[in-house]
């Protein structure tokens, strides 16, 4: 038996997962039985952060993952977020880091960069 809290909706349904049968209690919905499946057989993570930058207006910039990463990188990627420095000003959604790690997810921008702001 596995708890976890199901974070797929504000409710955070309290879940208790059977993986011997596959079976998921505690859930107001399937999305829950899906989500404690998903923990204990591949964890995701969307990942917010930060990189630094060059810019004076921008000590640094908020950056996030453009999907979900597999839990066991996270740690990873932020070593690769630490060799990063952003040196032109981009758009929100600009690509920092490109299928970061070989996980198929990007590196973005959460906010436009504008000089002088
Ligand atoms: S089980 Fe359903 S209702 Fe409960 S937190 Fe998850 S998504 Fe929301």
């Amino acid at each position: 038996m596995k708890e976890y809290t199901c974070i797929v909706c504000p409710n955070g349904c309290s879940l208790v997962y059977d993986e011997l049968t596959n079976t998921c209690k505690g859930n107001r919905c399937p999305r829950g039985a899906k989500y404690a499946e998903n923990e204990f057989l591949h964890p995701m993570r969307s990942v917010t952060s930060t990189v630094k930058t060059s810019l004076p207006e921008y000590p640094v910039i908020s950056v996030r993952t453009s999907t979900d990463i597999p839990k066991e990188k996270v740690f990873s990627l932020l070593r690769e977020l630490n060799k990063v420095t952003v040196s032109e000003y981009l758009p929100i959604n600009s690509i920092v880091i490109k299928n970061v790690l070989n996980t198929g997810a990007d590196v973005i921008t959460t906010a436009p960069m504008r000089k002088g702001k």
